[in-house]
């Protein structure tokens, strides 16, 4: 059996080897490595893939928030919500900005955004919503867009995790996660789900005036060379991570079913098990899987992580303290009682490998040793 990784990138990369070195040789060759032809290539790729007016590319996904936040003109004070089982960088750039985080709950089956947190949490101060697709399946955004447009907010979708995941609002309408707030972000982080080989991200909306006000932002706030309008950032997704995201984008349904496919095969096989709840698939999103992520019932959460590094499967425990709790964020504001899903998450999650390249016979590996352990 092959060595089991939590994710495969070689084996991915020698699938799709000779388009991207052949993509990658044309920018070594043309020198085009700031703004060459393959960053508004895959720019309009990706626009028709998530059928929205505008992608505009930079640095990360964690710039792309940042800048989100800056060219909706939030200042400091405003509240934005945000939730508190997520990776940092959600929360982080909040605070750099100087507006202040408010973080809420999420559901206990889905691991997004709780609705009735979010409901709670808004105040006179609230100017915007920032809803994680976490895991790789969107939060409720109808409920979401629903309380936004009541309150005047923004809604600022952090697609980081789900990319490619479709949501279906009550009147049976699809639309790409990330295209459904008033702007989304993503990351093209190697092991996210559309990953690069550096750093890279994008900004998404179909608000034209919007859009123009992102695109100053990432360039030193320049809408006409050396004026500068507003203050802005340097943040561009260079031209080699755009061509090998321009080689990977027509695989990333492909990629988006082999993880469906895994995780299909895991819940199966942990559905006998009480002591295990398989990760829950709401009726409005399609599920990407950007990570695999089971929560242990029997208290045995911390020896599994153990005994299955033992036997040579890695896992990860995705998140292990919750953002109300980190030494940056913590408030006084906040109310243990306020966190009780999170609080409890903590304590019972664990990711299984997850990945493109999963063979069937590391999955029954994968499986048995957990089940075995944990019965
Ligand atoms: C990865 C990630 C980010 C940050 O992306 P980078 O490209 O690493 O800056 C932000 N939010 C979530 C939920 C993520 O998973």
């Amino acid at each position: 059996m092959k060595k089991i990784q939590m994710v495969d990138l070689p084996g991915q990369y020698a699938k799709i080897k000779d388009t991207v070195n052949t993509s990658i040789d044309e920018v070594l060759n043309s020198a085009a490595f700031i703004n060459g032809p393959y960053v508004k290539e895959f720019q309009k790729d990706l626009e028709e893939y998530l059928n929205v007016k505008h992608v505009i590319p930079c640095a990360n996904g964690t710039d792309a928030l940042q800048i989100a936040m800056m060219g909706l003109g939030l200042e400091q004070g405003d509240e934005v919500i945000t939730v508190d089982f997520t990776f940092a960088a959600t929360v982080e750039v909040i605070g750099l900005l100087k507006l202040t985080p408010v973080l809420v709950d999420v559901d206990s089956s889905t691991f997004n955004m709780d609705i009735e947190a979010l409901k709670k949490a808004i105040t006179p101060k609230t100017k915007a919503i920032v809803p994680v697709h976490l895991f790789g399946q969107c939060a409720n955004m109808e409920a979401i867009m629903e309380v936004a447009n009541e309150h005047n907010l923004f809604v600022i979708e952090d697609n980081a995790q789900a990319i490619g995941a479709d949501y279906t609002f009550s009147n049976g309408q699809t639309q790409k996660a990330g295209t459904i707030g008033h702007v989304g972000t993503t990351s093209f982080f190697p092991s996210k789900n559309l990953g690069c080989y550096g750093d890279g991200g994008a900004i998404f909306t179909n608000d034209d005036d919007l859009a123009h006000i992102l695109r100053g932002v990432v360039n030193h706030g320049m809408y006409k060379r050396y004026y500068h309008d507003v203050i802005g950032v340097n943040s561009r997704l260079d031209s080699i991570q755009a061509a090998v995201l321009k080689a990977k984008l027509p695989h990333l349904d492909a990629y988006c079913d082999a993880r469906r496919k895994a995780a299909a095969y895991y819940s199966n096989a942990f559905m006998e098990s009480s002591n295990i709840t398989v990760p829950a698939i709401s009726v409005f999103s399609t599920h990407v899987f950007h990570q695999y992520t089971l929560k242990i019932n029997n208290g045995k959460r911390n020896e599994l992580h153990k005994h299955l590094l033992d036997k040579g499967i890695p896992n990860a425990i995705y998140y292990p303290v919750p953002l109300h709790s980190q030494e940056a964020y913590k408030d006084t504001r906040y109310n243990e009682d306020d966190f009780k899903v999170t609080n409890q998450l903590i304590d019972t999650v664990i990711s299984l490998p997850m990945h493109t390249e999963l063979e069937e016979e590391q999955l029954a590996f994968i499986t048995k040793t957990v089940l075995d352990f944990v019965g």
